[in-house]
């Protein structure tokens, strides 16, 4: 049986979930859906949308970024554009795409106030990504200034077409750690895949990464049914042979096309049986890591790998993640539509005792988990290099 509900509609006439639940009159539902670990998440099955440029609620008082159920938001991943040189197949179209205007883009100026708030709240770590944040000009200093912030981690997701140049200099600006996405290890493969680019200039990228000190390095492998999942075995080798944790990821129904499908899915469980056949597996236990990564360590001591299960097993449970997206909107999930507008507040001069509200109020309206595998799940309006991933 359920836990009790009680929701209640909020005088923005959206329905406020106060607890773990099932069903209110609203035809909002909610359902649960399996986590890992044996216990249950309860997850909203209708995104949502708002537009909240002021606030009225009371989550007003609330001292620190955490939320109804306890999740406390200290990780903040900035998308610092939606424009990528890359075309992959989960994530863009491959014509056609369009981007924000650059007006519409929060300065660098912009995005270290929020981050200066966001840090003020208790964010102590930063994510830079897109789009492929290496196509925005003069990421170093951006870099530079919120490490003067004082954050404990400052990373980078790319897909690693430009980041040799750029791997020392960021380096030195403060970045410590890079994830890179690589979904093929076959140039063939890894052009149809990716569509733009290459796969050498990606792996050399790795190295000119980890001789940077940009460690551990990452790689980030969304494995697609029928594209490349029979080279499972390969990124396992390659995760033992160069010490680079392999994170195979979950197709997600965030790809600008909307092609998105539970045929084209490959369960991170899949993965694990494929790699474990081979070379056994153990998992790596982390009681105080807050983390969307499930790692498992080879057996015999050589590498690791992440498993991020994303539509399976979802993480939502132990979520801590705020995005701020390329256009100034604070997103509290990828799969809910609620954006909160904070770039407008901003350039209407807005103090950034605002901007603290515009984050609080982000995390107290963020639901219990997404909804993906349940049967009314809409996929939310902005794919993923739209949003940050
Ligand atoms: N352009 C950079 C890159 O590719 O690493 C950073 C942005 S990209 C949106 C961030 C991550 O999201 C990448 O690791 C990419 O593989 C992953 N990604 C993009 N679309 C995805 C989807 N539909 N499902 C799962 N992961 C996806
Ligand atoms: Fe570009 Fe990254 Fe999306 Fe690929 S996953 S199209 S590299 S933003």
């Amino acid at each position: 049986m359920l836990a009790a509900i009680a929701l209640v509609a909020s005088s923005r006439a959206f329905v406020r979930l106060l607890d773990v639940g099932a069903r209110d009159g609203t035809g909002e539902v909610d359902a649960v859906a399996p986590a890992r670990a044996g216990t249950t998440v309860a997850v909203s099955v209708r995104p949502h949308r708002i537009d909240v440029t002021h606030d009225s609620s009371d989550v007003e008082d609330v001292a620190t970024l955490r939320d109804r159920y306890g999740r406390v938001h200290d990780d903040l991943r900035i998308s610092v554009t939606d424009r990528c040189n890359l075309r992959c197949v989960y994530c863009m179209a491959e014509e056609g795409m369009t981007f924000l205007p650059r007006a519409q883009l929060l300065s660098f100026d912009e995005i270290v106030r929020v981050a200066r708030v966001a840090r003020d709240l208790g964010v102590r770590a930063i994510r830079l990504t897109g789009g492929e944040p290496l196509v925005r000009a003069g990421l170093v200093d951006l870099v530079a200034r919120l490490n003067a912030l004082g954050f404990e981690d400052i990373a980078l997701t790319t897909n690693g077409t430009r980041l040799a140049a750029l791997a020392p200099a960021l380096a030195a600006a403060g970045l410590r750690r890079v994830n890179i996405s690589c979904d093929s290890l076959r140039a063939d493969r890894f052009a149809t895949i990716r569509r733009r680019g290459d796969l050498a200039t990606v792996l050399h990228a790795m190295d000119v990464a980890e001789a940077s000190g940009l460690t551990p390095l990452k790689v980030n492998v969304v494995v697609l049914r029928g594209r490349n999942d029979d080279e499972i075995p390969d990124f396992a080798a390659f995760a033992r042979d160069t010490g680079r944790l392999v994170r195979f990821i979950e197709f997600m129904p965030l790809d600008a096309p909307g092609e998105w499908g539970p045929e084209r899915l490959v369960p991170g469980r899949e993965v694990f049986e494929r790699i474990n056949a081979h070379w056994p597996l153990e998992a790596v236990y982390e009681p105080h890591r807050v983390a969307p990564a499930e790692r498992f360590r080879f057996v015999d001591g050589r590498g690791e790998i992440g498993l991020i299960s994303t539509v399976t097993q979802p993480f939502c449970g132990t979520c801590n993640r705020l995005r701020l997206t390329a256009d100034g909107s604070i997103r509290n999930c990828l799969f809910s539509d609620d954006e909160h507008v904070v770039r407008d507040v901003m350039r209407a001069g807005g103090s950034d005792e605002e901007i603290a509200r515009i984050l609080r109020r982000a995390v107290g309206e963020k639901f219990p988990g997404h909804a993906i595998n349940e049967p009314g799940f809409l996929r939310p309006h902005r794919s993923m290099s739209m949003i940050g991933g």
